[in-house]
């Protein structure tokens, strides 16, 4: 029997979950990385999985998708799932202003009405909860579906268990352009030679704009720089997700300038991580010590035990950001053959598992499990004429 061949452009987080689910599934996979697995953002943020961040909506629809496939598609990887550091541990949302109790009752009144579990949390909840928690808070709103992974030992276990099930890795390979036949995507030009298939993924993170304009559609996916600080090992402090309600604000907004919310969790070797900031400065990846030193102000606010700790290291990566703030899942209605799985912005790890589902069920033509309309490929905010790119290559079509 011939299998249908795919190619998926990215080994993050997003490729690998999609190789995985492909491959499982009876695909022919072959993942290209110009780089290597998990070697750009999927490495260079957090593991938060929410569902505490997000309103009524499409995305939060993917967000329950995927926090109910979690747990499933890890016992399916079993024994190359241990790097993973699954922790479903709860999320707690602190507001520290008056204003801030408000919007965030208001918030979580929607969330439930959605389906999401959000349970308000009196002031004794909360110290017996968090006992190092500022004792400046207004409300409190704790939500036990917020889960973590360790996000690089997330993906590459995923990547582990498409390469069990069949598909193949090849590193350093850059895809640099197109092969169109007959006006259909038939094989990615790279420096070793065309690399043919049926289907091709397009889940090259923040940069699946260029890959696209180099496959001759332009698409608007846009780099979100956000930094994170670590700190070194500490005796138990932070003992859920714990982060401000302002941040929901800053997750949703476009604007390019610093933004920052604290958003604070114990990782399974003790350090800390301090998150995070958005700013969109192209890709510039140098760290700025206003940002950091911004990004920790807002943590000591919540948790003020925290002043005197060490700081270990810091560092960023760039969230692959869609104006409109949904991922684009789907096939590419301008070059047949060409799908994208992209533009999660600071969610990619948690919605990873959800994403492949909906890109295997759309690709054999099932029932998806939510509606994926709003991820369509051809909609305004991604199909916008400012792409921060020059005009896209044509694609070269050959007979
Ligand atoms: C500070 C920060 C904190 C974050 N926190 C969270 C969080 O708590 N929870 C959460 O869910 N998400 C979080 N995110 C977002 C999350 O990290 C991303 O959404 C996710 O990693 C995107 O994964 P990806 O696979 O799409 O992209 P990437 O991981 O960037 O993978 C894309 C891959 O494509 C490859 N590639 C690029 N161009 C080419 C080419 N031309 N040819 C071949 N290969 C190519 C790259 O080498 C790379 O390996 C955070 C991000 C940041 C920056």
């Amino acid at each position: 029997m011939n299998r249908t061949r795919v190619v998926v452009i990215g080994a993050g987080i997003i490729g690998a979950a999609c190789a995985r689910e492909l491959a499982v599934a009876g695909f022919d996979v072959l993942v290209l990385d110009r780089a290597g697995a998990a070697a750009a953002t999927t490495s260079h943020g957090e593991g938060n999985i929410l569902v505490s961040d997000k309103g009524p909506g499409p995305e939060l629809e993917l967000a329950q998708l995927s926090r109910q496939l979690w747990p499933e598609v890890l016992a399916a990887v079993g024994e190359n799932s241990a790097g993973v550091e699954w922790d479903p541990k709860g999320g707690i949302v602190v507001a520290t202003t008056a204003e801030g109790a408000e919007g965030l009752r208001r918030f979580a009144a929607t969330q439930r009405a959605a389906g999401v579990r959000a349970e308000a949390m009196d002031s004794d909840a909360l110290t017996a909860a968090e006992p190092f928690l500022t004792e400046r808070r207004t409300a409190a709103v704790y939500y036990p579906d917020d889960a973590q992974v360790q996000p690089a030992g997330a993906a590459t276990a995923l990547l582990a268990d498409a390469l069990r099930a069949g598909a193949r890795l090849r590193t350093g390979r850059e895809v640099r352009g197109a092969v169109v036949r007959g006006g259909r995507l038939t094989a990615l030009r790279t420096a070793d030679g065309p690399v043919a298939a049926d289907v091709f993924v397009n889940a090259a993170g923040p940069w699946s704009g260029e890959v696209a304009r180099r496959l001759g559609v332009p698409l608007d996916i846009r780099p979100r720089r956000g930094e994170v600080l670590v700190t070194t090992p500490l005796p138990p402090t932070v003992f859920h997700k714990v982060y401000d309600a302002d941040y929901v604000g800053a997750v949703g907004s476009g604007a390019g300038d610093l933004q920052t919310s604290a958003v604070v969790e114990s990782t399974r070797a003790g350090s800390v991580l301090l998150g995070s900031s958005r700013r969109r400065v192209g890709f510039d990846d140098r760290l700025r010590p206003e940002v950091l030193s911004a990004i920790a102000a807002k943590a000591l606010r919540l948790f003020p035990s925290l002043a005197g700790v060490h700081v270990m290291r810091a560092y960023g990566g760039f969230r692959p950001y869609v104006p409109d703030h949904l991922p684009v899942i789907g096939a590419d209605p301008r070059l047949p053959g060409l799908w994208h799985a992209t533009g999660h912005e600071g969610a990619g790890i948690g919605l990873s598992v959800g994403t492949a589902r909906l890109v295997r069920e759309m690709l054999t033509d099932r029932q998806t499990a939510i509606d994926a309309s709003p991820f369509r490929v051809d909609r305004p905010a991604v199909l916008g004429s400012d792409t921060g790119t020059d005009a896209p290559d044509a694609p070269e079509e050959e007979s």
